[in-house]
Parts: C-alpha cells; sequence; structure tokens
C-alpha cells in the first residue's frame, strides 16, 4: 500500500501554501518551501531556511521524495541509468543522456505497461500500476542530485504509455514547466505514445505545445497491428487524423519514431507507404535501429541498410534523423534493468 503521508514533490505553490497554512505557518513559508523542494536537495533536514521545528514536523508527517535511488549504471558514453524504488517497494527505471551543451532525462510514466508492444521489454511485463504525479516528477530530481544539473530537456520514453495515465503525466509535465518548479520550458518536453488516439486528441486541446512523438513503426495496419495490438484499436487513418488535429491546433512538428527492424519494416515498399501517409503532415521521422530483446523476433539492422532507408525518406520529401544508440553497455532500454533486479 502506498503511504497516506502528504508527498511534497508533485505539489505546487497552491498546495504548500495550503499545507504551510494547515501547519500556522507565515504565508512567505510556501515560497520557501518550495524552492528547496525542486531545488533539490537529498532531505528535509538540508533546507537550511526553514526553522528546525517546522523541517522536524515536516520530517514526521510527509514523505519529501517518493523516490530513492537503488542502483545507478554509468555507460562509457555518459548516459546514466537508475533503477528507482517506490513506497510501496515497487521500481521504475529513468535515464540521463548528456549531449553536447544539453541533456535529457527519460522518464516513466506506469509501473509496467499494458501496451504490449512486442519488442520493448516493458511490454513483457504487463501493467502494474500508473505513477502518481509526484514519483514522475522526482525521477528528474533523483538525476539532479546525482549529476549536480538540471537536464535541459525531459522525454516521456520510459516505462508506460503516458497517454494512460493522463491526468498524474498532464499534472508533472506543470510542475516540471512551472517557474517555481523545474523551470523546464513546454517545448523541451516530450510526450511519446504509442498512438492512443483520444488522449492524443486531447492533449492537443491543452494548449500546452509540448513536443509529441508518436511510435508509428510501420505504415501499414496489418503489419503494425502485429508488434503494436494498439494498432488494432485506432488504425492508421484514425492515428493520422488525430496528429493532423495536433500539429494544427498547437503548430509544432511532431515526431514520428520509426523502429527499423530488418527484413521486417524496411523495404524499398514500406519507405514508399510511409511517404505517402506523411506528406501533408508537419513532422520529423526519426528512425531509430531495433534494439532486440530476448525472446524478440526483431532483428536489427545494417548501418547500410539504415542509411538506404533513410535515404529513400529523403527523397520523398520527409526530414530524417537517425537516433544514436547510446548507453548499449548499461541494457539503456527500457524495462531491461528492472527484468534483471526483478528476475522479470
Ligand atoms: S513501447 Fe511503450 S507503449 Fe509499447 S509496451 Fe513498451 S512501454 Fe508500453
Amino acid at each position: 500500500m502506498m503511504a497516506s503521508k502528504n508527498v511534497l514533490v508533485g505539489q505546487g505553490l497552491e498546495e504548500l501554501a495550503e499545507l504551510m497554512a494547515e501547519f500556522g505557518e507565515p504565508s512567505y513559508r510556501a515560497k520557501q518551501l518550495v524552492e528547496w523542494v525542486y531545488r533539490p536537495v537529498a532531505a528535509i533536514e538540508q533546507m537550511s531556511s526553514l526553522p528546525l521545528r517546522l523541517r522536524d514536523r515536516l520530517m514526521r508527517e510527509t514523505i519529501y521524495h517518493p523516490c530513492s535511488t537503488v542502483t545507478v549504471r554509468r555507460s562509457q558514453d555518459g548516459t546514466r541509468k537508475y533503477l528507482l524504488a517506490l513506497q510501496d517497494g515497487e521500481h521504475i527505471e529513468s535515464v540521463y543522456i548528456p549531449e553536447n551543451d544539453r541533456s535529457t532525462v527519460c522518464i516513466s510514466s506506469q509501473v509496467g505497461c499494458q501496451m504490449g508492444c512486442t519488442f520493448c521489454a516493458t511490454g513483457g511485463m504487463g501493467f502494474v500500476r500508473n505513477l502518481t504525479a509526484g514519483e514522475i516528477v522526482d525521477q528528474v530530481l533523483q538525476v539532479i542530485l546525482d549529476v549536480g544539473r538540471r537536464p535541459s530537456n525531459v522525454v516521456f520514453m520510459g516505462m508506460g504509455e503516458p497517454l494512460a495515465n493522463y491526468s498524474a503525466v498532464l499534472r508533472s509535465i506543470k510542475v516540471l514547466n512551472a517557474p517555481w518548479g523545474l523551470n523546464i520550458g513546454i517545448r523541451q518536453l516530450t510526450v511519446s505514445t504509442c498512438g492512443l488516439v483520444p488522449g492524443i486528441r486531447k492533449l492537443a486541446q491543452e494548449g500546452l505545445g509540448l513536443t509529441l512523438a508518436v511510435s508509428l513503426h510501420s505504415a501499414d495496419d496489418e503489419k503494425r497491428s502485429r508488434i503494436m495490438p494498439i494498432a488494432r484499436i485506432y488504425n492508421l487513418e484514425e492515428l493520422l487524423d488525430a496528429l493532423h488535429e495536433y500539429a494544427a491546433r498547437t503548430g509544432r512538428r511532431i515526431t514520428i519514431e520509426y523502429a527499423l527492424m530488418d527484413g521486417f519494416n524496411d523495404s524499398p515498399e514500406d519507405a514508399h507507404r510511409l511517404t505517402e501517409i506523411l506528406r501533408g503532415l508537419l513532422c520529423h521521422v526519426n528512425l531509430i535501429p531495433v534494439n532486440p530483446i530476448p525472446g524478440g523476433f526483431q532483428k536489427k539492422p545494417r548501418d547500410s541498410q539504415v542509411a538506404r532507408f533513410e535515404s529513400w525518406l529523403r527523397r520523398g520529401g520527409l526530414v530524417v534523423s537517425i537516433r544514436k544508440e547510446r548507453g548499449a553497455d548499461i541494457e539503456a532500454a527500457c524495462g531491461q534493468l528492472r527484468g534483471r533486479w526483478e528476475g522479470v
């Protein structure tokens, strides 16, 4: 069971003001407290501008960090992968990816996932529960405590389908973006979905303008259904319709994730079909040579095949990039570290 104590991470200025009023503290304490919460520090006792009696009470009656770092694996390329424990004993993963003058934290939105994509280690675990907004935000704070600086970007690409945990994800986005929170620009926040059409439409209407990434992986409904069960519920026509709406309402370029799998979705016909269905959509395609999981049928394509596929898409008029593999020596693909820890 989750502890019933008040959790500080995930709360906004208004909620902390209510808490301080409940504690009988002057109103300026809320601002002091929110600054400490998201600075962050490791423990309440380090919030040195708060009086000792208030720190004591906060320690007794609240939980500051809902996550604790269990292990950090460091890759030779600077990538760090975190296994975090939650208050109820569940585990999640987050990844820190430094790159030149920017850095990205990849966070989880659920424990496990019910979407069942066949190429994904998390999908094979099944669904356990949604994360709270505090648990989502705290993943970024745990990384900051370890690396000593704020990331420039945060991507919801770890364990879970963010749009299946809509309200907690939205709340966490507000905290990550708020000037009193982590103050990360809305354009630097990316939500990645496997294609939950109602969630995409809802997000379009929020008027937030965050970056949307969509796992497409095939431009053919039948083929897509074989690797992504969600495609049996929302077909490509419905998905593309929602993406056009998102781009039109937000003016943001959508990232189309395409995991290239040798012999499955890397033919000239696959490339042609992809250019056809994306014509007219404000988007760019991110090609990802698939990272095969144990027991999966997917095979990694050769570099030359990836380059060929990229050139076919470019010739078709698409904007394309190839995602560099990061942290291969530390099992950075999502779900792998938790699987090893829990023996699943
Ligand atoms: S790829 Fe994403 S949506 Fe699909 S099973 Fe894995 S975590 Fe879930």
